[in-house]
Parts: C-alpha cells; sequence; structure tokens
C-alpha cells in the first residue's frame, strides 16, 4: 500500500487526492489536509461584494464527497515538512508519507506597499468579498472616486478587471454612475495583457471597454501608498479614491517557506519540472499555484507576474496524480507538460457580458489565440461555476 498525503484541497489538490484515489484503488492510500472543511468556487467571488452570489452558492462542505471516493480527509494547517523524513508537521499531529503533493495555493502579499491591507479591499477571500459588500454599501451613501486595479508585481489581473466591468454596471443599476470617476490602474505594459503577453486584439477591445464606460486608465503604474481617500501611484500621481479594491501579489504559503528544505524560490513556488515532481525529492510533487511558474515574457517598466488560473491549477493535479500512479507501478516515463504549454481556457465577467479566452497554449508562442465577446449575457461563466461545483461535488475529478 502506497500512502499519498495531499495538502490543500482546492482546484489542484482535490483534483490531484480524486484522482490518485479512482486510479491507484486499494493499493494507494490518500490523505487530504486542508485548513478548510469547504470547497469554495474561487472565480465567483467576484459577484459577492455586489450581491449577485452568497458564499453558500458557491461553497460546498468536502468531507462527504472525499470519504465517499475513498480518501481520508483531515481538516488541519500543515505546518511544515521534513522532506529527508517523509513527515508533514500540521496542528493536528504528524503526516507520513511515501508522496506528498502540494496544492497550498497563494498566500496574498497585503505588505506589498503601505496602506493596502488597511485602506484597499481585497476580494479573493470570503472574508475579503463580505467586508468589500459591506464598504460598498457605505460607498452608496456617499460616492466619489473610486480606484480598482493590480499592484507591482500582481500577477491576477484578470479577477480584478472582472470586478472593474461588474462595480461599473452596479454603479449604473445604483443610479449613481454620474457621481463616480472610475479609475483602472495596473502594472501591465498595455491593456489586457494579462501577463500572458496578451491576446490578438485583446489590447484594442479592452481599450474600447474603457472608452464606452467611461473609464479612466493608467498602465505601467505601480502602488507607492494607499490613503484613507486616495492612491498615491509609483510616478507620483494621486488619484481620489473613496473605494479602493486592489489586487496585490500572490507568494508561497507559510507552509513552504517554513520549509526550507523544499528549496522554493524566493518568492515561494516550488521548482518542479515539467513533470511537476521536485528534483531534489522525488516523492515530493507540486500542483496549482504552489508550482514555480518561469516568466514568459520580459518585465516592462513596472514588475507583474503571470497568471495560474483554475484550467492549469486542474490540469497539474491530473498530470501529479498520473505520475505517482505511473511511479508507483515501476514505470520511468513520466507525463509532461510545461505550464505554459497547457491550452489557454478562461473567461472573463465583463458585468453580464463576457469575453472567453482560448489558445492552443496559455503562453506564446500559439498556434491558435482567440478573444470572442460575447455582450448579450455572462452565460458561460455561470454555466462554467455551474459545471465546476456539479463535477466537484460529485468527485467526477476526471472530466476537464
Ligand atoms: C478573485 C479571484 C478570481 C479568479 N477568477 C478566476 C477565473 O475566472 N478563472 C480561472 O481560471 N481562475 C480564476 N482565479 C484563479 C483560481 O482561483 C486559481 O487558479 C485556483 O484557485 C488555484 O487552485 P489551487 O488549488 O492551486 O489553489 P487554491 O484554490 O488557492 O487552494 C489552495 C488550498 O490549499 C489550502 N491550504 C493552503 N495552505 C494550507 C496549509 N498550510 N495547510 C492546509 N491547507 C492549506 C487552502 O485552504 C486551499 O483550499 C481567480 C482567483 C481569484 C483570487
Amino acid at each position: 500500500m502506497t500512502t499519498t498525503v495531499v495538502i490543500g484541497g482546492s482546484f489542484a489538490g482535490m483534483t490531484a487526492a480524486l484522482e490518485i484515489k479512482r486510479k491507484g484503488k486499494e493499493q494507494h492510500k490518500v490523505i487530504l489536509i486542508d485548513k478548510s472543511p469547504l470547497f469554495l468556487f474561487i472565480p465567483s467571488l467576484i459577484w459577492v461584494p455586489l450581491g449577485r452570489r452568497e458564499i453558500k452558492d458557491i461553497s460546498f462542505k468536502k468531507e462527504a464527497i472525499l470519504k465517499k471516493k475513498g480518501v481520508d480527509f483531515v481538516v488541519a494547517e500543515a505546518v511544515k515538512v521534513d522532506p529527508k523524513t517523509s513527515t508533514v508537521f500540521t496542528d493536528h499531529g504528524e503526516f507520513h508519507y511515501d508522496h506528498l503533493v502540494i496544492a497550498t495555493g497563494p498566500k496574498v502579499k497585503y505588505d506589498v506597499a503601505p496602506g493596502v491591507e488597511e485602506f484597499a479591499h481585497y476580494i479573493g477571500t470570503p472574508n475579503g468579498a463580505m467586508k468589500t459588500r459591506k464598504a460598498l454599501e457605505e460607498f452608496k451613501k456617499n460616492p466619489g472616486p473610486i480606484v480598482i486595479g493590480a499592484t507591482q508585481n500582481a500577477g491576477c489581473m484578470g479577477a480584478a478587471y472582472e470586478f472593474l466591468f461588474n462595480i461599473e454596471k452596479w454603479l449604473r443599476e445604483q443610479n449613481i454612475r454620474k457621481k463616480v470617476d472610475l479609475y483602472w490602474i495596473t502594472p501591465e505594459d498595455y491593456l489586457g495583457h494579462f501577463g500572458i503577453d496578451g491576446m490578438p486584439m485583446g489590447e484594442t477591445m479592452l481599450k474600447s471597454f474603457m472608452s464606452m464606460f467611461n473609464i479612466n486608465y493608467r498602465t505601467q503604474v505601480g502602488v507607492k501608498e494607499v490613503q484613507k481617500n486616495k492612491v498615491i501611484l509609483t510616478n507620483d500621481e494621486i488619484l481620489p479614491s473613496h473605494f479602493t479594491m486592489l489586487m496585490p501579489p500572490f507568494i508561497g504559503v507559510d507552509f513552504v517557506t517554513n520549509s526550507p528544505e523544499l528549496y522554493a524560490t524566493p518568492t515561494g513556488y516550488l521548482p518542479v519540472g515539467d513533470d511537476y515532481r521536485h528534483p531534489d525529492y522525488p516523492n515530493v510533487w507540486a500542483a496549482g499555484i504552489a508550482v514555480n511558474v518561469p516568466l514568459p515574457f520580459t518585465p516592462g517598466k513596472v514588475p507583474f507576474a503571470s497568471p495560474k488560473t483554475g484550467y492549469p491549477s486542474d490540469e497539474t493535479g491530473k498530470i501529479v496524480a498520473e505520475n505517482i500512479i505511473r511511479v508507483t507501478n515501476g514505470r520511468t516515463d513520466l507525463k509532461e507538460k510545461a505550464w505554459g504549454r497547457i491550452p489557454g481556457l478562461c473567461i472573463m465577467d465583463a458585468g453580464k457580458k463576457e469575453v472567453l479566452l482560448l489558445s492552443t497554449s496559455l503562453f506564446k508562442p500559439r498556434t491558435f489565440a482567440i478573444m470572442i465577446p460575447n455582450v448579450l449575457y455572462d452565460f458561460n461563466k455561470v454555466l462554467f461555476e455551474k459545471y465546476f461545483l456539479w463535477k466537484t461535488r460529485n468527485g467526477l475529478s476526471y472530466l476537464p
């Protein structure tokens, strides 16, 4: 019997755990450790501040389906790992493994600039999304300028763009759009770079959205400081703001940085190969955001990162599962797919409108890439949410 411990049970880790168990059957014991009992469909958090979704609509307790599929689930926070003795230390005891999958996602670097944590909102956690909802209720009583964007070194610009267009629509619904100067700030070299060096027609499309919705924008800027009623940019421009939402950079979680033997990068990500296996420990694997992904473009005036989206997170979970099964069966031909060669499949919500981003690979060179706007309704994003929650709730991890 081989024991695999998976840390982190979201897009990457839940997929990896279920796939190892599905493929390894009785020969494989799988223990999934997550500090949260819930599976949360993070992409729909952008709708929570505006009341379009409640947290309960986009999350569920994952224990029952994991148990049904034969995966042991432990709610605990992993503190560190000693890869030399194959031991994971958690706040609920120690776990020994034959294989370890690290799928712990990101930690948000709020201290990227003074005042970001105190005065800017962040929508990427349930708490953050609910606090943002409360702040918007207050904002309605005394509307004024709004700044939305991403800070230097951020990589998840897509979610901030989505929130921007959703806020614009919300302001119109509240009949206060005329009272609000809306600003978009981004470290990207140009609109729609997205940390993937853009998509055909992407910049033109985003420029036309900005002009159509009367949104002021600044590219190639970072945040020097956020104060109660203003955002000071790295070029010293001061933007007044009654409500600020920023996407800070993501870094690796404390569990990784507390485990120096993992030789994580300075930003806390794991230096795995295209087979997602650690180069120094053949029984340690990483999937999802925990993976180090080298920058696929030359950094511009203001640094920013590449996005690590849901589809490649799920895919790398599958690749890791397949490779662990191959290794336990004595095979040496491991499946390899570099992060940037995984197909690009993303839907950007634009406030009951949407843009589909499809490409043969996430990073260039791509043989085919297209952005398809849908101005009628954001039904693809809604369908994707319903599909992903259905698939995960039923433990159908092998589906795309
Ligand atoms: C606001 C927002 C919107 C987004 N929208 C989209 C979108 O539209 N499309 C898209 O493709 N992607 C989107 N993304 C990105 C997508 O959410 C991520 O790609 C995906 O969640 C990554 O999956 P993951 O499993 O690697 O990490 P995560 O989903 O972050 O999961 C990490 C898991 O590890 C657990 N964990 C962390 N540390 C520990 C520890 N020490 N011990 C135990 N457990 C631990 C956490 O509880 C969590 O369950 C969005 C992200 C954000 C923030």
